[in-house]
């Protein structure tokens, strides 16, 4: 299975439905069986969704990278 770091490395794109079917595959599950990336995944989804809502189909880093270094942040702390 892929690490959380290959995971966060894919994440932009595959929000923006911009990876290939492979990696696609192990992403989902990878999503399936690491509950900080899913719950990160949610999360970010539910930002994509608000913002592509509301005025442009832009998805600016700045408003998932932060959301990702919380995650980060976190994970390392958890793995200390
Ligand atoms: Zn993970």
């Amino acid at each position: 299975m892929i690490t959380c770091e290959e995971f966060f490395a894919e994440f932009g794109d595959y929000l923006e439905n911009r990876v290939s079917p492979e990696v696609r595959k192990e992403l989902e599950l990878h999503l399936s069986q690491c509950r900080a990336c899913r719950v990160l995944y949610d999360s970010s989804r539910k930002t994509v969704k608000i913002v592509t809502e509301s005025s442009s189909f832009e998805l600016p880093e700045s408003v998932y990278n932060p959301i990702i270094d919380r995650v980060m942040a976190k994970l390392r702390i958890g793995q200390n």
